[in-house]
């Protein structure tokens, strides 16, 4: 069960994003599981009432949770 899982570098400067990890702006583009396509992190962030939260996909929004030394509540 070999999922596709997409990897995406980005810039965290100027959100330049890569397929291959680079410098871009003196920094490391950090690296990003896209999921697959179709995959419910592909999709944006609503909030319970169905509000959109971001544009951005989920990856990109928790981009930083397993690097985060404080839990958010
Ligand atoms: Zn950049």
């Amino acid at each position: 069960m070999a999922a596709q899982h997409r990897t995406v570098y980005m810039c965290e400067v100027c959100l330049t994003a890569s397929d291959t990890q680079m410098m871009h702006h003196g920094r490391l583009m950090i690296e990003c599981d896209a999921g697959s396509p179709g995959d419910d992190r592909t999709q944006p962030l609503f909030d319970a009432a169905g509000r959109l939260l971001t544009h951005a996909p989920k990856w990109w929004v928790f981009r930083h949770r397993h690097t985060s030394d404080t839990p958010s509540h």
